[in-house]
């Protein structure tokens, strides 16, 4: 829990967010500038800032995330034309909340690469 991170105050409900699933160990909520049809991010409970703190610990956590993708992706239909996962690592990555988090893109095609798309 860090007080004055955006990602915290969702998980504490200090700020509303479009919550689309949860768990023990991750919330998953709608990307309030999406990028693409679908764009929920998914998010650890933890406050973990970038992918380079990450523990030896929370390999686990990095494995859920990834399993929790995939349910969202199918509750949202995305399973039968693909989707996009994206971690944003830092400055160059563009990375602007500093929580980590999973983006999940889809609904469209993403014909660009990831940088010409918007930086997801
Ligand atoms: P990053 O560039 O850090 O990987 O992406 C952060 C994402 O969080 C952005 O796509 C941005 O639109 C989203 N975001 C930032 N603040 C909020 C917020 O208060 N609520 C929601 N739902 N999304 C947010
Ligand atoms: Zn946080």
């Amino acid at each position: 829990m860090s007080a004055d991170c955006v990602f915290c105050k969702i998980i504490n409900r200090d700020l509303d967010a479009d919550i689309v699933y949860e768990d023990e160990q991750v919330v998953a909520f709608k990307d309030i500038n999406p990028a693409a049809p679908v764009h929920i991010l998914i998010v650890p409970h933890k406050h973990i800032p970038t992918l380079l703190d990450l523990e030896e610990d929370d390999e686990a956590l990095i494995g859920h995330m990834h399993s929790v993708a995939n349910q969202v992706a199918r509750d949202f239909k995305l399973d039968k034309k693909g989707f996009r996962v994206v971690i944003n690592c830092g400055a160059d990555a563009g990375q602007v909340v500093f929580h980590l988090h999973l983006h999940l893109l889809g609904g469209r095609p993403l014909l660009q690469t990831i940088a010409k798309d918007r930086g997801v």
